[in-house]
């Protein structure tokens, strides 16, 4: 297919679901099969293997060992600082769930007992596909399907009053989602703010938990609109109780400079783009400013 084609100019990055075995086994049986994965620098469950790999019929996907999961997607997780601290998180959007149950593993390394997150989910179908991939991820145990409106929830409720962490993941143009050489989909400005304002939303009631400490904000957008001009908004209306914090200092490419943000604070965010061998992504990150591990000027 075209996708195919224009894909194949990207690598196939597979994440280890360290729920179910070690990246040391998955790489040698992966060997064994007579692949040769590369473990990421950045991210130590993330094998990079040559494009154009199909692994998706692979006895270790379908067992739910492997995630097929691109770079891009690995970031948020990968990006959240002092990650072992946590133990209970919420996913606002979750669905499909790759996120989710990258976080269930990271969290379960340090809190193999404790580790749990909350996943909430708005659309039924796509809440059931999420609890497919809960439960191929071997991971009932640690996540908990929402199937609501994170919007809609009562913040105070027993079920997530505790949680440290948020991933919020919403909706977006998908603009960033698109193959090497293919074109971007347009959207009107209108489109653009619509996703934008949810997207506030929904990291303002992240932030509005009770025991809320770090906030993870990411999109597979390109635009400014819903990425730097979103995080702009956020600090203008909760900046005194939320810093922005910088991550994943070995990436290059950042946040871009923007009318709302200064350029310190644009810096502080990560961009993804074909240039890094990836989908085009943005991740932020919000940490509460009494919080310990605040990096703020
Ligand atoms: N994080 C997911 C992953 O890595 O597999 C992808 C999330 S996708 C970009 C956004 C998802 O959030 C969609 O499934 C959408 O239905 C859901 N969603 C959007 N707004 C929501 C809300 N207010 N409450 C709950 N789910 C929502």
């Amino acid at each position: 297919t075209k996708e195919n084609k224009a894909n194949s100019s990207l690598p196939r990055y597979i994440r280890v679901n360290t729920l179910k075995s070690t990246v040391d086994k998955a790489v040698k049986a992966l060997q064994k099969n007579g692949f040769k994965p590369v473990v990421h620098p950045i991210i130590p469950e993330l094998l990079v293997l040559p494009p154009g790999t199909n692994l998706h019929g692979h006895a270790l996907v379908k067992s739910g060992v492997l995630f097929v999961q691109d770079l891009a997607s690995c970031l948020p997780v990968a990006a959240t600082p002092s990650i072992e601290q946590h133990k209970i998180a919420v996913d606002a959007c979750a669905a499909p769930g790759n996120k989710t149950t990258q976080l269930a593993a990271k969290l379960a390394l340090t809190h193999p007992k404790e580790a749990s997150v909350i996943a909430f989910e708005r659309v039924p179908a796509r809440a059931k596909s999420l609890k497919n991939t809960v439960t191929k991820a071997g991971a009932n145990d640690k996540i908990n399907v929402v199937e609501a409106d994170f919007l809609e929830m009562d913040r105070m409720d027993k079920r997530w009053a505790q949680a440290t962490l948020a991933i919020c993941d919403p909706s977006c143009s998908g603009s960033g989602n698109v193959s090497v050489g293919e074109d971007i989909p347009v959207h009107t400005t209108e489109e653009l703010q619509a996703f934008a304002d949810h997207q506030f939303a929904i990291v303002q009631k992240a932030m509005s938990l009770p025991n809320m400490q770090t906030v993870m904000y990411s999109t597979c957008s390109i635009h400014q609109i819903e990425n730097e001009e979103v995080v702009a908004r956020l600090l203008k209306e909760h900046g005194a109780e939320w810093s922005l914090v910088s991550i994943l200092p070995d990436w290059s490419e950042r946040g871009e400079t923007c009318k709302n943000l200064a350029e310190r604070l644009c810096k502080r965010c990560v961009r993804a783009s074909h240039a890094q061998k990836t989908h085009g992504f943005f991740v932020s990150c919000f940490v509460k400013r009494h919080a310990e591990n605040i990096v703020d000027a």
